[in-house]
């Protein structure tokens, strides 16, 4: 989608971190990071938000997945750990509108949330 920033940077139209990208998903910095390591990990298939997911995504969703636990190897905090987070509509705070898993670590994270 051409007013979809994160599609933008998919393409390559707009400027970013990229730490892995391949036929499916990519993985780039978040630019507000809210800790050491702030990855965002998104299908480069334009999908709004987990609402608008369908079945035959499934297999996509749990590929998010591995990706972001390569991407946390390669960063070297798989072994401390890390947050995943998927933000849903407005009460959750999701801002850009293509689904997207924050890979969060670095730090020792404050526990609960909301
Ligand atoms: P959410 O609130 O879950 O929708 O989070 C959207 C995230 O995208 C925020 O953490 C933003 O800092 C991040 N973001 C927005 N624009 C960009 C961009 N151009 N490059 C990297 N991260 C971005």
């Amino acid at each position: 989608m051409s007013n979809c920033i994160f599609c933008q940077i998919i393409l390559g139209k707009s400027p970013s971190h990229m730490l892995y990208q391949d036929e499916r998903v990519s993985a780039f910095r978040d630019i507000h990071p809210v800790a050491p390591t702030h990855v965002l990990v998104v299908p480069n298939q334009h999908i709004a938000s987990v609402n608008d997911l369908a079945r035959e995504d499934e297999a996509l969703v749990g590929y998010l997945f591995t990706v972001a636990h390569q991407v946390a190897r390669q960063e070297g905090i798989d072994g401390t750990g890390y947050r995943l987070i998927i933000n849903t509509g407005p009460h959750s705070g999701q801002v850009v509108f293509h689904l997207h898993l924050h890979l969060i670590g670095g730090q020792r994270m404050r526990f609960p949330m909301g």
